[in-house]
């Protein structure tokens, strides 16, 4: 069995179809196996598990991941929240101090206001807008600084490379969540992030039919993070590896389609009388505008949108789409719609929500790679209620 060696100059789309995987020695396949095997004969004394993150199933699509997010070491978990969990774990004790952004995923949020309290850790939330206002709360005992760029729902960006150089002078760590923007988009180790983390769930995997998540950072870092890994057990199975493997050669070719998909549609509800605000980072009219261009590729396949109507209208509406299903979670192939109100932000009170801009007739839609025509002329019949 012979591992692909993929050279580092090659292109983004070579790295996903060839990267990580295994050649199979028996049939001449060109499709990783999947390893099933739990026990495996000790060779020259090395253990092989599933748990240690040392099978070849699982090394495969890590090892795809850590090539195209640019890290030098990464592993894959069994879901986004197990990759961001092990992180924090790995990295705070009782006595330090985070500051996070409080537009996180609802899943890390709940995860910090249960847990952190009873094991001593103290965090602070920031609006996020500005890095000032992350240096504003630190204190002498901070030891992290976590957040995500775009931000879900409102895709807020956060300045990666300003967020680095202040962390670093002080010797604070940075985690950033990049499962929005995906490494075809952005790449935030290149800027300075010392660990991203991913729910490889969305677009990684991208077919709605695997929860995982990922880790990627520096070897050095790994090593203290890996031993939390394998303590919490939190692992993705062989045939979820492999599926993710198989989701990530085309990652590139669907990341392209999201990114033109959503900015046509961003500039299609732009302009139309239902819709009261479009918060897309590729529309210049997004105040994170400048910044998004500078330090990504392409804005990514979320598009948010308020529309000018009450609730009741708002749900007939959505209930009329023929081709965006009303479901939580993002970054599939199929267009996806969300009311955050009611899902991600059901538990923040509706004052707060509405400080930030997360109205109730607030819709989050993951576009996905259907024909951006089909979507559009499916929103637009939907509107003429
Ligand atoms: C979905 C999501 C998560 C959690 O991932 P799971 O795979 O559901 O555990 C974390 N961060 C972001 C930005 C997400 O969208």
């Amino acid at each position: 069995m012979n591992e692909r060696i993929v050279m580092d100059n090659t292109g983004f789309d070579t790295k996903c179809v060839h990267s990580g995987g295994y050649a199979d020695d028996v049939t001449g396949g060109v499709a990783t196996p999947i390893f099933r095997s739990t026990s495996h004969r000790i060779m020259g004394g090395a253990v092989r598990y599933p748990r240690y993150f040392n099978v070849p199933t699982e090394r495969a699509a890590a090892e795809k991941i850590r090539l195209l997010e640019h890290g030098g070491a990464a592993v894959v978990l069994g879901s986004g929240m197990a990759a961001i969990t092990t992180v924090l774990f790995a990295m705070l004790r009782r006595g330090d101090h985070t500051v996070m952004q409080n537009d996180i995923y609802g899943g890390t949020f709940n995860f910090v206001i249960s847990e952190f309290a009873g094991l001593g850790i103290e965090y602070t939330f920031v609006r996020g807008e500005s890095i000032g206002e992350f240096e504003a709360a630190l204190r002498p005992n901070t030891k992290l600084v976590y957040f995500e760029t775009p931000s879900n729902p409102l895709l807020n960006i956060v300045d990666i490379r300003a967020m680095a150089d202040m962390a670093k002078k002080r010797g604070i760590l940075t985690v950033m969540d990049g499962t929005f923007a995906t490494p075809v988009n952005q790449t935030p180790l290149d800027y300075g992030m010392d660990i991203v983390v991913h729910s490889g769930t969305k677009y990684l995997n991208g077919h709605s039919d695997v929860l995982c998540g990922a880790i990627v950072t520096s070897d050095e870092l790994m090593k203290k993070i890996l031993p939390y890994a394998i303590n919490h057990g939190g692992v993705l199975d062989a045939m979820g590896c492999w599926l993710l493997e198989r989701g990530l050669k085309t990652l590139g070719l669907r990341m392209k389609r999201h990114n033109e998909n959503a900015l046509k549609i961003a500039e299609f509800l732009k302009d139309h009388k239902m819709v009261k605000r479009v918060y897309y980072p590729g529309l210049k009219s997004h105040p994170g505008y400048k910044i998004a261009k500078s330090q990504m590729r392409g804005f990514g396949g979320v598009v948010s949108f308020e529309l000018d109507c009450d609730l009741k209208t708002a749900r007939k509406i959505v209930d009329r789409f023929k081709y965006v299903t009303p479901a939580v979670s993002l970054g599939g192939v199929e267009s996806l719609v969300c009311f955050p109100a009611e899902t991600s932000h059901a538990k923040m009170p509706k004052q707060e929500r509405e400080k930030v801009g997360i109205s109730d007739t607030l819709l989050r839609l993951s576009v996905g790679i259907e024909d951006a025509e089909d979507l559009i002329n499916d929103m637009e019949s939907a509107f003429k209620i």
